[in-house]
């Protein structure tokens, strides 16, 4: 806890009783200054940020980690710079990450369009292939490092509301299902797509048709440094190195797609990546060495953000995944809730804080979203995909502007 502002605004919220329960009782339970629902890459970044700045921070997690996440385990430009900036870039290598040069797009019919990463506006020259398991068990240790008390197994089930904002939560300890309330000042959201804080709010509601499948597999042939990403006509996937000789298999299909799949996996990769030529072939002697794993009805962001609580990463406003930039948003909204999270402790007023950090996150991550919709008919209809690619730039200038257009940013 720092400073006498914090110290008065501690004591301001305790004073008016503004919690369902005794104030002796709830002064027992306010654990900590900020408490983050979500150890993914937006929580344990906001959560190691906070208590670097000397607060008292809880994170409760409802898996034990390393957990795997359904992700592309692609890192983009933008995500290495943060890592960058929080000292785990040189881990990241040493726990087995690749180095990712370029991103190529291939069409049903086989036109390709190749992106080098160092193209991309503000941040690294290059992305990294990186489990999801890895990179986020080394972005909640080095929570745990900072002073974050972290719990996992903890699977939180209900907010604790008082004077419209949320003030604590009720959870309860897996497997054995015991009962906990937890209470603190601020509270913020980074349940990912779960949004438990806020589970009725229109973005909850928004469905997609597209489920996602994941896998990790060996045996791809003829892949160098490069993340690709092949349209087919139900939908879009890609491959990219992780750790030793496996790479991610990631894909976006329909619903249907899926039920005509009856649960196979070469089925399912037959009437998907397999339909691409490019994927054919690197998939010709691949294995699976993980079960194929499904998800969805996906949904996508931008969402109404919440002003009774900061919600940051997906819980905001999940990206589309063909950006590959959900990782690197939820790291930046992670940084950004905990600099706007310090100021409010500072001025001793938490009661705008969920709205000015709403307004700077539109301001930060409005034009990504507008373009991924935009986009989205493109990567999701291979007819339309296949007249895009055969129309995108391979010149430097023209590719730099169009990257620009997308993630805003500085041309390099
Ligand atoms: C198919 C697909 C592919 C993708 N590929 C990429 C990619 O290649 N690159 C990229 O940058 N992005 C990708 N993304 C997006 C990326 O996965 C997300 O943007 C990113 O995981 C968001 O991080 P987060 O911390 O906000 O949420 P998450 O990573 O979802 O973390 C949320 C955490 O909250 C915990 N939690 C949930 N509910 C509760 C609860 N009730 N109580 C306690 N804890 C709870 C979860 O266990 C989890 O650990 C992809 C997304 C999809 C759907």
């Amino acid at each position: 806890m720092r400073g006498a502002a914090t110290r008065a605004w501690r004591a301001r919220v305790l004073a008016p009783s503004p919690f369902p329960i005794s104030p002796p009782h709830h002064r027992r339970a306010m654990t900590w200054d900020v408490m983050i629902i979500g150890g993914g890459p937006a929580g344990s970044t906001a959560a190691a940020e906070l208590a670097r700045r000397g607060y008292r921070v809880g994170v409760l997690e409802r898996k034990r980690f390393p957990r795997a996440k359904l992700c592309g385990e692609f890192l983009a430009p933008r995500g290495v710079a943060w890592l960058r900036q929080l000292d785990l870039f040189a881990p990241v290598l040493r726990a087995g990450a690749q180095l990712v040069r370029e991103a190529v797009f291939v069409s049903l019919r086989g036109h390709s369009c190749r992106f080098p990463l160092s193209r991309f506006p503000e941040g690294a020259d290059v992305g990294l292939g990186i489990s999801r398991a890895t990179l986020d068990h080394l972005l909640l240790e080095r929570a745990r490092a900072c002073g974050a008390e972290v719990l996992e197994r903890m699977c939180v089930t209900e907010a604790i509301a008082s004077g419209g904002r949320i003030v604590g939560v009720r959870a309860r300890q897996l497997p054995a299902g015991t009962c906990a309330t937890f209470f603190a000042p601020v509270v913020i959201d980074a349940s990912g797509n779960a949004r438990v804080l806020d589970a009725r709010s229109p973005l909850a509601r928004r469905r997609s048709r597209l489920f996602a499948f994941h896998a990790h597999v060996s045996g791809v042939e003829g892949m160098g440094d490069v993340v690709e990403l092949y349209f087919y006509p139900s939908g879009y996937g890609g491959l990219v190195r992780i750790e030793g000789d496996l790479y991610t298999l990631c894909g976006l299909t329909t619903w249907e797609t899926m039920r005509r799949a009856e649960g196979d996996a070469e089925r399912l990769l037959a009437l998907t990546l397999r339909r691409n030529p490019r994927a054919r072939e690197r998939l010709g002697n691949a294995r699976l060495e993980s079960p194929l794993t499904g998800c969805g009805p996906l949904r996508f962001g931008p969402g109404v953000l919440p002003r009774t609580h900061v919600a940051i990463g997906d819980a905001a406003a999940p990206m589309d995944p063909f950006l590959g930039h959900g990782i690197s948003t939820a790291l930046e909204s992670g940084l950004l809730a905990a600099t706007l999270v310090d100021a409010a402790f500072r001025e001793g007023d938490p009661t705008a804080l969920a709205s000015r950090y709403a307004r700077t996150f539109r301001r930060r991550f409005a034009r990504t979203w507008r373009v991924a919709t935009l986009l989205r008919p493109a990567a999701l209809w291979s007819e339309v995909g296949d007249r895009v690619l055969a129309r995108l730039p391979e010149r430097a200038s023209a590719q730099r502007l169009l990257l620009r257009f997308i993630f805003g940013g500085r041309i390099r």
